[in-house]
């Protein structure tokens, strides 16, 4: 995987080490480290796990908040804590729901197979492409309507 190549030829990158050529951004407030008046949100930030979608709209609700903070030179500050989930499927009809975050990576969901549940499979093969045109392309509400529950 790699980082997209306008970004990755930029000045907003981190330079050197696990993430070079990812944008440099702080792994909580999703705010770059340099150009304080920018910020991430996505499989482009060099931060630890994500690259899930599930994650861009839990980074959204935090990047939201701090860039009006920002803006308004307010200090409230949200945290995002990593969380990210991702669905596996394990078997016909079973999908297990990875769910972790920056502190545990070692959620029952990824290592119990008995948490493999129906109800994922069902979403994923019958809701998924339906929300996928209908909601997550629309973005706003009805995109975080999908993403940021699970
Ligand atoms: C096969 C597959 C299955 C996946 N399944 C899941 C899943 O079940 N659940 C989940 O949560 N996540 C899943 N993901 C991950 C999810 O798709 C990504 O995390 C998500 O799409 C990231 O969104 P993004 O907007 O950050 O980046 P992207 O969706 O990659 O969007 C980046 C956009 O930038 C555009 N772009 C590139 N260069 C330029 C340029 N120079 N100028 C302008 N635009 C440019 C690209 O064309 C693209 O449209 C899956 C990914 C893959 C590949």
């Amino acid at each position: 995987m790699y980082p997209i190549k306008a970004v990755a030829d930029s000045k907003l990158t981190k330079s050197r080490g696990h993430y070079k050529g990812w944008l440099d951004v702080n792994r909580e407030t999703m705010q770059h480290n340099v150009f304080k008046n920018v910020f991430g949100i996505g499989d482009i930030c060099g931060t630890p796990l994500g690259k899930t979608v599930s994650s861009a709209a839990h980074q959204a609700k935090v990047v939201h908040i701090n860039l009006l903070s920002d803006i308004t030179q307010q200090r409230q500050q949200e945290s995002y804590d990593g969380f990210s989930a991702y669905p596996i499927k394990t078997g016909y009809s079973e999908v297990i729901m990875a769910k972790f975050n920056y502190e545990d990576l070692t959620d029952s969901a990824i290592n119990n197979a008995p948490n493999a549940a129906k109800k994922w499979w069902l979403s994923d093969v019958y809701e998924a492409k339906s929300d996928y045109w209908n909601k997550i392309l629309k973005g706003g509400d009805s995109f975080t309507e999908v993403w940021f529950f699970i």
